[in-house]
């Protein structure tokens, strides 16, 4: 089918590299800027480190583990521990590198060509990416202008996708990046009776949030539901990569269909037992997290020229007048994520609440340029 005119010249002699997969061509890779500035508050990390006793403690038992050997290929402790955390059984647990990767798997097992995913617009940016590096269609639903799922929506705008192209899956992050928002569990219920396929709700964030925001209440009930979690965020442990989800066995069983074997290093199912012994030591910054957005949110709150968005997550999403919010903060040391082109609005920004420090330069600087552009 493919013409020989069609093959890029630079790639076309023998013993150049092949030319990527079509759908590839105009694809950068993707991610958030990591840029050596002092204050760096756009990948919605927790500031602080591990708690001190968990290096102690890791680095004791490191010793044990046969490094000369492949990993536990199912990391069966880890998911025991994972799963009596959550009064689940092993079989409804699954782990991986980062949430990132579960959600790949999700999309490996259950999405690909001739098939399709619902999504929500704004929401997380990689669920797009997942769906075109696994084939599968994208459909999405706008929420509404709090950021919001609401039980309209539903029963319009996702009924019309499911009934015009009967997605395998659908994805929501509750509460939702980059708004912050927390949609209630009745919420959740009506989406999943809204679609066929598997409702992923995607949980990054919910330490932050109240007791009882957790769609797990609802495991029992809801037979295609699935909730994916991270230590990346609430846990202190991005640089770790460790993501795991809680679903009905079934889906284990598909996950392992796709899985590489020994895909989670030993260290990494080491480290996450040892956390989750620690998980009080780990989440005991959740109120303090919380004090901070909320005094970021107060501060900015008042200023000429900007809004910002309630939030259940330790970041807050702002929409300002200007344009150039992200590059004259980034002027004065302060790098936040830029969503404008993300969220199709220009001036949007989503900034992670640091320590007392970066959230105090944050507000300086922003009030710096909110000024200046006043005089
Ligand atoms: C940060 C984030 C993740 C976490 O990804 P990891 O791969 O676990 O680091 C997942 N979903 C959402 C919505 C996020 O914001």
């Amino acid at each position: 089918m493919t013409s020989d005119a069609s093959v890029p010249e630079r790639r076309a002699g023998r013993g150049a590299v092949p030319s990527v997969r079509e759908d590839l061509t105009e694809v950068v890779p993707y991610g958030a800027p990591q840029l050596d500035v002092p204050v760096r508050l756009n990948t919605n990390e927790t500031p602080l480190p591990p708690p001190a006793t968990f290096l102690t403690e890791l680095a004791r038992r490191l010793g044990s583990l046969e490094l000369n050997r492949y990993p536990d290929r199912d990391a069966v402790a880890l998911r025991q521990a994972l799963a009596g955390r959550e009064g689940l059984a092993p079989e409804q647990v699954w782990a991986a590198n980062g949430s990132n990767e579960v959600l790949l798997q999700l999309m490996q097992a259950y999405g690909g060509p001739g098939r399709s995913a619902l999504l929500f617009r704004p929401g997380y940016s990689m669920y797009p990416e997942l769906c075109r590096t696994t084939g599968t269609v994208a459909h999405t639903v706008a929420l509404a202008a709090d950021g919001r799922l609401t039980h309209d929506i539903v029963a319009t705008d996702v009924a019309a996708v499911v009934a015009g192209h009967d997605p395998v899956i659908a994805l929501l992050a509750n509460p939702n990046n980059p708004t912050g928002a927390l949609v209630d569990l009745d919420v959740v219920r009506a989406l999943h009776d809204a679609v066929n396929g598997l409702l992923v709700v995607d949980e990054a964030y919910i330490e932050f949030a109240a007791p009882g925001a957790s769609a797990r209440a609802l495991l029992e009930e809801l037979p295609r539901l699935v909730v994916s979690r991270t230590f990346s965020k609430a846990f202190r442990l991005a640089g770790l990569r460790l993501g795991y989800l809680l679903a009905p066995e079934q889906v284990v069983e598909d996950l392992l269909r796709v899985r590489l074997p020994y895909h989670l290093d030993a260290i990494t199912q080491l480290a996450g037992i040892v956390a989750l012994e620690q998980e009080d030591a780990f989440l005991d910054h959740r109120q303090e997290t919380a004090d901070e957005r909320d005094r970021l949110a107060l501060g900015i709150a008042p200023l000429e020229g900007i809004e910002v968005l309630p939030s259940a997550a330790n970041f807050l999403l702002l929409q300002a007048k200007r344009a150039d919010l992200f590059d004259r903060l980034l002027e004065r040391g302060v790098l936040v994520r830029d969503l404008s082109s993300a969220v199709g609005r220009p001036g949007t920004l989503r900034v992670t609440v640091g320590t007392p420090a970066e959230n105090d330069a944050f507000l300086a600087a922003l009030m710096a340029v909110l000024d200046a552009r006043q005089e």
